[in-house]
């Protein structure tokens, strides 16, 4: 399917969910970046999101022009954020095309909008209208029933996880929906795990429990985080 001339009504092909859960976790882990077939599409950079930069991103903040970059709240000294103009629009999106996509943060190489078709949730409100949107057009494929047990775990983790916030320490919960979707795709496995265990015992795990669980899975998944403290990466 040629994504860069589809219509804004076309579904557009999000992959083997299976594959793509594997080059996300990867990816969070690596922090090298994923391949997203973006096409034209450019509402990644036209949500006002901030994006972070950190300190070693050398060659990202020599392209930067410095009075666009302030001190990113409650991260270490030297970590800075871009914002965006009051279009809600990347100040580097220049002529509809991001003016230093060689040197672009690593924020924006790691960021992928299917999380959220992934883990069902929105985006934001109205100035993510476009992400939402685009969101709504991935069509994920399932070529095995692992496939479909893995997306509905993702699912069922993000929803947990939203409507248990009373379970979990207060700041444990993420504070927006990039990162609740990035902490379902981390820690799905408890949900594949006790899904499984409910079907055949017919048990049903309290809350608390499975809140510990989420916490502890995610703990481990950063234990295998390769780059420097000052994560989050995310939009
Ligand atoms: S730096 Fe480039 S890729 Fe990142 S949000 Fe701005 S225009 Fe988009």
């Amino acid at each position: 399917m040629d994504v860069k001339n589809s219509t804004e009504k076309q579904d557009l092909p999000a992959g083997c969910f299976s594959s793509w859960l594997r080059q996300i976790r990867s990816a969070l882990i690596k922090e090298n970046g994923i391949d997203v077939l973006c096409g034209e599409c450019k509402a990644c950079c036209t949500s006002s999101y901030f994006i972070h930069i950190r300190p070693e991103e050398i060659q990202t903040l020599k392209h930067i022009p410095g009075k666009l970059l302030f001190a990113a709240p409650g991260l270490p000294k030297g970590n800075v954020l871009l914002g965006y103009d009051k279009n809600g629009h990347c100040p580097m999106l220049i002529e509809d095309q991001c003016s230093i996509y060689e040197y672009r943060p690593l924020t924006c190489r790691n960021f992928d909008c299917r999380i959220f078709t992934a883990a069902g949730i929105a985006a934001g409100g109205d100035n993510k209208a476009q992400i939402n949107q685009r969101a709504k057009r991935w069509k994920f494929t399932y070529s095995t029933q692992q496939d479909r047990d893995q997306h509905s775990a993702v699912q069922a983790a993000a929803k947990f996880i939203q409507e248990h916030a009373q379970c979990f320490p207060a700041g444990e919960i993420p504070g927006n929906p990039s990162q609740l979707a990035i902490l379902a795709i981390k820690v799905y496995d408890v949900f594949l795990e006790y899904d499984d265990e409910s079907d055949k015992t017919g048990h049903v795990f309290p809350d608390l429990k499975i809140a510990k669980a989420v916490m502890k899975a995610n703990e481990k998944f950063e234990t295998q985080h390769v780059s420097s403290p000052s994560s989050p990466q995310v939009k």
